[in-house]
């Protein structure tokens, strides 16, 4: 049996003969979201619940819509263009603590949020995830929510190339606006 050291380094090699470069054509490459990364340690705050709490600052906020126990949220540091984060009102940190009905309104919220991206941003695909514990990649694991990223044929290739803080910020607003605009005339979300 190969030392810790070796078996160290012929997994590295084996990574850098394809296994990770592959994943990284694969993977979306965000540098806006670095705003994103210095601020969480400077920062204890739910945004969740500070965006529950001030809904005169929904369109600042980007909150999209409030339903009876949850609310969603275009993500101000977006993996992808569109990129919603749905979450239960309250303050809970794992699925074990959530009711029945807010599993299931978070997930028709879910089917909801599609509904409405493909008819302004006709994504190709999404993922649809969640992340428990900051090891796990959760930004904000005291308060959970569901991601739901829209992807489009050949995206990761146009997003590392072509996209910036700043069109990302403009796309908000004026993303942001059409969804108000798509939810008001499909009845959006009708749960
Ligand atoms: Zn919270």
């Amino acid at each position: 049996m190969a030392s810790p050291d070796k078996q160290q380094t012929s997994r590295r090699n084996a990574r850098n003969q394809g296994g990770n470069r592959r994943l990284e054509r694969k993977n979306l490459w965000a540098p806006w979201r670095i705003g994103y990364v210095q601020g969480l340690s400077e920062s204890g705050d739910c945004f969740i619940c500070h965006n529950l709490a001030n809904p005169e600052d929904d369109e600042k906020n980007l909150v999209l819509w409030r339903s009876s126990c949850c609310l969603v949220i275009l993500n101000h540091f977006p993996y992808n263009n569109g990129h919603l984060l749905i979450a239960p009102a309250r303050h809970i940190a794992n699925l074990d603590q959530a009711t029945d009905e807010e599993l299931l309104e978070m997930t028709r919220l879910v089917r909801e949020s599609q509904k409405a991206l493909s008819l302004t941003i006709k994504p190709h695909g999404f993922n649809v995830g969640m992340n428990f514990g900051r090891c796990a990649g959760a930004g904000l694991p005291e308060h959970l929510h569901i991601h739901l990223v829209p992807r489009w044929d050949g995206d990761t290739n146009f997003m590392s190339v072509c996209s910036d803080t700043e069109v990302i910020s403009q796309s908000l607003k004026e993303l942001f606006e059409l969804l108000k605009q798509v939810s008001k005339e499909h009845n959006l979300p009708s749960l």
